[in-house]
């Protein structure tokens, strides 16, 4: 599918990743699980559903109408596998991989356009809303995928059914607990991963019902907290429906660099390449990186979509 996959990686996207490895708290920047969670097996309040999603801005859905006369956006989707199901099904599976770059995750597109992708981690300090940053995409027109967490969502939920709404923005699963997606308990940068099968499960279906509760639909696309996978515990990913989905330019370190960096960082996309950075920290240098280095980008003829645009079901 035109993956840019680990092994495959050029000296470019080798060094890029590289300077993730060394910016420590990069992808832990935004927290791990904190005291505000509530604890596992506890339901969140999940509000009424609100309406469907609009369509996609750059590629509208065709209306087409159904037999009984209602329209239908999409073809419908199989129901996910349960719990026990997924925890009958993978259980006893060894993982050979653990990173950023597994086999199963996928990294880059083979579309022309460069998508952007935003997270919000949510607890401690990491539950802000990034305006100003919004704002430059908004005042582009540039379109991004955002991933929020649960603890982000239930700390801004008016905000995150605003941002649902917006067709300029595509919301995706960025966990539960945010947590590092492991079947056997593996943790990244001093944060604990799920530590079984039945705890990935929890980590990618709990925050997906929240995501569903918010936007009427369900979510495509999932990064874990800190974006650190195993390739039975991305394996599981697809199996319940969602796509997993790192990156191949790390644009913030977790919202870390100064504005320069990120101007710096961003300003080195390829068509093809999948951008990560933070929303949800508002005091950083993430959005006056991108105010300075998106127009130069237009002006260059780079262009962009949002996931769901360029990366298969
Ligand atoms: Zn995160």
């Amino acid at each position: 599918m035109g993956e840019i996959n680990g092994p495959v990686l050029t000296g470019r996207r080798s060094l890029l990743l590289g300077m993730a490895a060394l910016a420590a708290a990069a992808l832990s920047g935004c927290g791990g699980p904190a005291q505000d969670v509530p604890p596992p097996g506890s339901t969140p309040a999940t509000p009424p559903p609100a309406p469907p999603l609009p369509a996609d801005v750059a590629t509208p859905a065709p209306s087409v109408a159904s037999a009984a006369g209602t329209p239908t956006a999409e073809p419908a989707r199989p129901a996910p596998p349960s719990k026990e199901q997924i925890v009958s099904e993978f259980s006893g599976r060894r993982p050979q991989q653990w990173g950023l770059h597994v086999s199963g995750v996928v990294n880059g597109s083979a579309a022309k356009q460069v998508a952007l992708t935003f997270d919000a981690c949510g607890g401690s300090g990491g539950s802000g809303c990034d305006q100003k940053l919004l704002g430059t995409l908004r005042a582009l027109n540039i379109p991004a995928t955002l991933f929020v967490n649960q603890r982000w969502i239930e700390a801004n939920q008016a905000l995150t059914r605003e941002l649902g709404s917006d067709p300029l923005f595509e919301l995706a699963n960025h966990g539960f607990l945010h947590r590092p997606l492991s079947v056997n308990g593996r943790s990244a940068y001093g944060i604990a991963g799920t530590a079984d099968v039945g705890q990935v499960y929890d980590e990618l279906m709990g925050n997906q019902s929240v995501l569903q509760g918010m936007t009427g639909g369900p979510a495509r696309f999932f990064r874990p907290g800190t974006a650190f996978y195993d390739e039975v515990a991305a394996a599981i990913t697809r199996r319940v429906g969602l796509l997993p989905v790192n990156f191949t330019v790390n644009g913030d370190a977790g919202a870390t660099f100064p504005a320069a960096t990120v101007a710096a960082e961003v300003g080195r996309v390829v068509p093809g390449d999948i951008v990560i950075s933070h929303f949800n920290k508002p005091g950083s240098g993430t959005a006056a990186g991108y105010a300075q280095v998106l127009p130069r980008l237009l002006g260059q003829g780079i262009t962009f979509a949002k996931l769901g645009s360029v990366l298969p079901l």
